[in-house]
């Protein structure tokens, strides 16, 4: 049995090609899965999960360490693949596989711990009983990911509902379908045995089948909008949903901010991956007081910046050719309302290259403001203070991720951003801390990948007590005397009444 989706290989079989965004090359050809065989990779996943929650979880983190270490021997291998289907420099991809690695230790490592059995006090009144909890497997997890980090971002789903003890189908973009191929490949050397981890490649229409194909919970990663419809689809059949979508973080530049180091991350936040990163900075809020000196740095060290396909590049090409399109809206909305451009403006916008971009002074209301922009392009709008900054992050539909740059407050500033994860002076930190759980609010969705909360996602908790001996006290039988409601009532006073 192999571990790309059933009927995968059949000579009537629609394909559809992988591109290289840097050149227009095709990387590879792929089928397109039918809604059929998507229902059979969840029926034949089934099975397969149930011999992998059989394993427990000493005997599947020694098959996923063991995946580790074939990922590990081949990183060149597989950065090289990323690279090709997104453009992104080769140092971007191997930072994003570091990650990866990390996570997938992390999850293996201590899914026991967390889901395993495990006591809790039964309390005064059920003092004669013991009481435990275990978090079980779903069964089958559906994974959709996108394609801004093709390994990273999924694998947050894919790791850790492995981990839980699930089987797993992947759906990948429909321009990173190689990255999804080589991650459930690889795990199949380290899995030969059953069909634990499959990939069904296509477009939307394949998603929306795996929606509707029975899986016991859908993780789903991309825009808000089709995160939307997911849902939608989901809701047919009840099927649970982890939602996790876009964002239009900012970062907030206190008065006594350490500018240089807050610039430093403004840039990298901003451009890293040619500002296609969901947490990445797309808008920042600097204190009157310090806002010229801080902007200055940021124009110096964005102004280096330059993008292309060759080796030595700083930032790759936009990857999905019709986000070109809602960029240079951003842009020239910006400027119509106002804003200045201080580094490049609609001319930045080459195809499939967009040079980094800095807005300034521009319009709350404005879309560069108030919507998703997805490319290397920062907005840095003056605030009275840091506090006005966090109003103003606050003000958004989106709450994904945010950056504090404060001397003195750090920590008191991130506690008031409305938002999933906030970075005190450093951009992005918490996505490569495993034990922390990633995710957002409002628009940017819900649910948890990562850390404990992120491997609890993919499982569901049973509760059991068993009576160990009978009490004196017993309410819950109609052999009880007269006096015993009375007395568990004294007691109940006695306890919680003072
Ligand atoms: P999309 O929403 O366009 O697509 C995401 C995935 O959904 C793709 O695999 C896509 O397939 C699939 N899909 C499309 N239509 C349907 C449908 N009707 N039913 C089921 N699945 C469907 O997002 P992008 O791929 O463009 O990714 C970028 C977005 O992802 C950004 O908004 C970004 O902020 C967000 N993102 C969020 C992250 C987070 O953790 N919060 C992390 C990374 C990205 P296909 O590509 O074949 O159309």
């Amino acid at each position: 049995m192999t571990q790309t989706a059933p009927n995968a290989t059949t000579a009537a079989e629609q394909l559809f090609a992988s591109m290289d965004p840097r050149t227009g090359e095709v990387v590879a050809q792929h089928p397109v899965h039918t809604e059929a065989e998507v229902v059979d990779a969840v029926a034949s996943a089934r099975p397969a999960g149930e011999w992998w929650a059989g394993l427990g979880f000493e005997g599947r983190k020694a098959r996923l360490d063991t995946w580790r270490k074939i990922l590990v021997g081949k990183l060149d291998e597989f950065g090289a693949l990323i690279s090709s289907e997104t453009g992104k420099p080769a140092d971007d991809a191997r930072t994003e596989l570091a990650l990866v690695i990390d996570h997938l230790h992390w999850a293996a490592r201590h899914a026991g711990r967390v889901l395993g059995k495990r006591r809790v006090s039964p309390g005064m009144l059920m003092y004669n009983h013991s009481a435990t909890i275990e978090y079980k497997p779903l069964g089958v997890v559906g994974v959709i990911g996108p394609w801004n980090y093709p390994a990273f971002t999924p694998m947050g789903s894919i790791a850790y509902a492995l981990a839980a003890g699930n089987a797993v189908v992947f759906k990948p973009s429909e321009y990173t379908p190689g990255v999804g191929t080589f991650l459930a490949s690889t795990f199949s050397e380290a899995v030969p045995e059953h069909p634990v981890f499959q990939v069904v490649t296509g477009f939307g229409e394949t998603g929306a089948a795996l929606c509707r194909a029975g899986v016991d919970k859908l993780a789903f990663t991309g825009s808000t909008a089709t995160g939307k419809r997911v849902m939608a689809a989901c809701a047919e059949t009840l099927t649970p949903v982890l939602v996790e979508c876009g964002g239009k973080d900012a970062l907030i530049v206190d008065s006594d901010a350490d500018l240089s180091a807050a610039a430093d991350a403004t840039v990298w936040g901003g451009v890293f991956n040619a500002g296609q990163t969901c947490a990445g900075v797309e808008r920042v809020y600097v204190a009157e007081d310090v806002a010229d000196e801080f902007i200055a740095l940021v124009t110096k060290r964005v102004q280096k910046l330059k993008p292309g396909g060759e080796p030595g590049a700083d930032l790759g090409p936009i990857t999905m050719p019709k986000q070109v399109d809602v960029i240079r809206s951003h842009v020239q909305d910006a400027l119509a309302r106002g804003g200045k451009a201080l580094v490049g403006g609609p001319e930045s916008i080459r195809p499939p290259f967009v040079e980094p971009v800095v807005l300034v002074d521009v319009p709350e209301d404005s879309k560069a403001v108030t919507e998703e922009t997805f490319g290397p392009t920062l907005v840095i709008n003056r605030v009275s203070d840091a506090l006005e900054g966090v109003r103003r992050a606050n003000a958004g539909r989106f709450g994904l991720g945010g950056s504090v740059f404060s001397r003195s407050r750090g920590e008191e500033l991130a506690r008031a951003m409305r938002c999933g994860m906030v970075s005190v002076n450093a951009v992005l930190a918490f996505a490569a801390v495993p034990a922390l759980p990633f995710g957002g609010v409002g628009d940017s969705g819900f649910g948890r990948i990562h850390g404990e909360d992120g491997l609890r996602e993919f499982a569901t908790p049973q509760a059991v007590t068993r009576k160990r001996f009978s009490a004196l006290l017993n309410p819950m039988t109609y052999d009880r005397s007269s006096h015993t409601v009375k007395n568990v009532l004294r007691l109940v006073r006695m306890l919680y009444g003072r």
